[in-house]
């Protein structure tokens, strides 16, 4: 699989439904208790919690953070 024209948000990591390592769009979100919208800074901190998502471009599957590898 090429891995030149992948996008700075992408990665390839191994896929569970693929059984072989593919595409993978990752967004970074943040887990929030609230709507977000009158979080201060401070707040934010204590209330939210970066999680990383991964997405299978090939099978749309998502993966968490714990199966991917920094190749
Ligand atoms: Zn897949």
């Amino acid at each position: 699989m090429p891995e030149r024209d992948l996008p700075p948000n992408a990665i390839v990591t191994y896929c569970d439904r693929c059984d072989r390592n593919t595409v993978h769009e990752v967004s970074l979100e943040l887990e929030s208790t609230t709507d977000g919208a009158d979080v201060t800074a401070e707040n934010a901190k204590f209330a939210k919690s970066p999680a990383r998502r991964t997405v299978c471009c090939v099978c749309g599957a998502r993966a968490h953070r714990e199966r991917c590898a920094y190749e």
